[in-house]
């Protein structure tokens, strides 16, 4: 499952490439070793994958722990299945209907504050400047609006909208730009404006397109980030909240195409 995630992506990766011994015997020989599932070349870094059973999950991560200190060099990361039945909820298929919401975790008060101290940043940043606001549909869609409202410096807008991974597809795409942004970015200072960073691997796909389109600078205004469960490194400018782990909707963040024109965010109660 997670490789089919790696290989949307286009990520190189290579399976249990390698094992680190974590303690020895007094004789000298290996007492216990790790082996890290996957191994990302690009990025020189190990990633464990954990299934749903806690018990297991307490034991990998001693291990985690046990290897950062031994090898403090090796990258390593946990990602935890319950990331993939969090995106599979996000799919449009299943039980019709709204989600049943746990609670509120941010006001629509929150919200308008945090964007409008957001707003007043950027007009700072890029004061004297026209600046291109392109938003990564269809989360990005309520954010950017709020936002471009309170900017004081000249704002163009135009969208973009890229392909999603569905893990159960039979036949499995690589990741790309389904709708492109209406008008050239070249030479122009560009905000790619998202409704939620979490891996990063959108993002980090986006920059990259983007790039060679040969913007005048281009960086990431995102309203949520999850940079908790962050996989790849991705350097986010603006941000407007810091997300904890679970499912949250609002604000332009869906479940199966439902609740986005929430005007808070809610954390959806845990299914099943
Ligand atoms: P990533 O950064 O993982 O590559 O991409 C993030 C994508 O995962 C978002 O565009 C969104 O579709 C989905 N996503 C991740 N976490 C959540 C969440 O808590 N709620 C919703 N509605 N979507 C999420
Ligand atoms: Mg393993």
């Amino acid at each position: 499952m997670f490789a089919r995630l790696l290989d949307f992506h286009a990520l190189e990766w290579r399976y249990e490439p390698r094992s680190f011994p974590l303690q020895w015997h007094p004789d000298g020989t290996v007492h216990e070793a790790f082996t890290p599932d996957f191994y990302l070349p690009e990025f020189d870094l190990y990633v464990e994958v954990t299934t749903m059973r806690q018990d297991l999950i307490t034991r990998k991560n001693r291990k985690v722990r046990l290897l950062r200190s031994v090898y403090p060099h090796v990258k390593i990361q946990v990602f935890y299945q319950k990331d993939m039945r969090d995106l599979e909820l996000h799919a449009d298929s299943g039980s019709p209907g709204e989600p049943p919401i746990d609670h509120v975790l941010f006001s629509a008060e929150d919200v308008e504050r945090r964007v409008g101290e957001l707003a007043d940043r950027i007009s700072e940043d890029y004061a004297g400047k026209e600046v291109k606001l392109l938003g990564v549909l269809r989360g990005s869609v309520y954010f950017l609006t709020e936002l471009s409202r309170r900017l004081r410096i000249p704002a163009r807008v135009d969208f973009l909208a890229i392909s999603r991974f569905a893990p159960d597809d039979p036949a499995p795409q690589r990741e790309h730009i389904v709708q492109p942004p209406h008008d050239p970015i070249e030479g122009e200072h560009v905000l790619l404006v998202a409704g939620i960073v979490d891996l990063g691997l959108s993002a980090r796909f986006l920059l990259h397109e983007l790039a060679a389109r040969r913007p005048e600078s281009i960086h990431i205004c995102t309203l949520l980030d999850r940079s908790s469960r962050r996989l790849v490194p991705v350097d986010i400018r603006y941000s407007a909240f810091e997300l904890p782990a679970p499912f949250v909707v609002g604000c332009g963040l869906d479940y199966r195409q439902l609740s986005r024109n929430l005007p808070y965010i809610a954390v959806v109660k845990p299914l099943g």
